[in-house]
């Protein structure tokens, strides 16, 4: 009807929706302290429901990836999972990667035991090494593990999708 605010429905009950920019947090990641920062979203006015858009999603879980190994805190169980499923490696594969049987990795990602101080760095290092990044960005990648510790709060990544930067907050 020439309405363009009309254009967008609910893809859960298929009512007109409208579309605004906001901060979303992406659960559908795996991860429960990701945010996708300033991102166009349609929420349904009807039931609630909110339909993310979400510009160069692979580029965007690259950037995710690139923030977990950095982050100042150890890895949790979602964290490993995520770059697991981001290096396409199923259980099996990227626990003989680690040297770990896969029953231990699964322990790891569904946090029933311990990571370990020493298993963090591996994981981080392997994703490090096998994936997009530039030597320069691996060496620098790796010299931040001196300043990983679990003294503070958890950080949340916060992705800027636009720019395709992270930052912790
Ligand atoms: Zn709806």
């Amino acid at each position: 009807m020439g309405d363009t605010k009309g254009k967008d429905r609910c893809s859960n009950c298929g009512q007109p929706a409208s579309r605004i920019r906001r901060n979303y947090l992406f659960r559908e990641s795996g991860l429960s302290n990701a945010v996708l920062k300033d991102i166009q979203v349609v929420t349904c006015d009807q039931c609630g429901n909110v339909d993310p858009i979400i510009p160069r999603l692979s580029e965007v879980i690259t950037v995710l990836a690139s923030a977990i190994v950095r982050k100042p805190r150890p890895l949790t169980g979602e964290d490993v999972r995520f770059l697991r499923k981001q290096m396409a490696m199923n259980g099996e594969t990227f626990a003989s990667h680690l040297g770990v049987d896969k029953t231990t990795l699964s322990k790891w990602e569904n946090n029933q035991i311990p990571i370990g101080a020493n298993s963090d760095r591996l994981i981080r290092a392997l994703v490090l090494m096998l994936g997009p990044d530039s030597k320069a960005e691996i060496e620098n990648g790796a010299r931040n593990f001196t300043a990983i510790n679990d003294d503070g709060e958890p950080v949340r990544i916060e992705i800027d999708a636009k720019n395709l930067a992270f930052s912790y907050v």
